[in-house]
């Protein structure tokens, strides 16, 4: 008998893959249940990994938009337009980013 998922050989009395963890074919015929919601677990990891690759994604998006922008930040202390990359007013010496 052989895992239909992962091809691995099983013992004839194994109802389960030993190395992924599939129901075999005498598990199906059995008829046992899985002892976790391996098809839920799965999706849930998935889904935790779609979310960790759409959070990175942002971040990228985020650092291209600053270096894209170029506008002069108005110093909010006394109105002077400062470099785009200014942390500080060049005038006055406020905090401007
Ligand atoms: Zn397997
Ligand atoms: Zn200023």
């Amino acid at each position: 008998m052989f895992c239909s998922n992962c091809g691995e050989e099983l013992p004839e009395t194994a109802y389960f893959c030993l190395q992924c963890g599939v129901k075999s074919s005498k598990g199906v015929e059995a008829g046992v249940s899985y002892p976790w919601n391996w098809e839920k677990e799965v999706k849930k990891a998935l889904s935790t990994a779609a979310k960790e690759v759409e959070k990175a994604f942002g971040t990228v998006k985020e650092s291209i938009n600053k270096t894209i922008k170029k506008e002069p930040i108005t110093c909010p202390n006394c109105g002077e337009k400062n470099q785009s990359d200014s942390s500080f007013c060049y005038k006055c010496g406020k905090a401007v980013s």
